[in-house]
């Protein structure tokens, strides 16, 4: 399966996609700045800094060596990055971009929702606090 048919597999299904043992393997230089949260810590929301398009290498439930190229398309390059820092001990608040852009679920509601979830801004664009 190549990387390309596997990004259509995920976003077009509900099924679980294990990564075992991934590592990121390409970095674009281009950077985005994203809104994020995390499942560790559900009340807060803060800018992050990503890299627009990655390339992950991680096996398969068979054992098989797979990559897959991630960019914007339904944020799964910044996912991937979120999920993979956790396996490195780093959480989305130790990249935050400052930290003046975290902001309360309710406040993120209120006045940032329209550019997110993880809507995508350029890197030269960042909310006003
Ligand atoms: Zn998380």
């Amino acid at each position: 399966m190549s990387a390309r048919s596997q990004t259509r597999w995920w976003i077009s299904g509900a099924e679980p996609w294990p990564f075992v043992n991934p590592e990121i393997i390409r970095r674009s230089e281009d950077k985005i700045i994203v809104w994020d949260a995390c499942l560790s810590f559900l009340s807060i929301f803060m800018q992050v800094e990503r890299h627009r398009e990655i390339t992950v290498r991680y096996q398969n439930l068979n054992g098989d060596v797979v990559e897959v190229d991630a960019g914007e398309d339904r944020n799964l390059s910044e996912l991937l990055q979120h999920e993979i820092d956790h396996l490195e001990g780093i959480l989305a608040i130790d990249r935050v971009t400052d930290v003046k852009t975290i902001v309360t679920r309710e406040e993120f509601e209120k006045r940032y929702r329209d550019a997110s979830p993880y809507a995508v801004v350029p890197v030269s664009n960042t909310v006003e606090t």
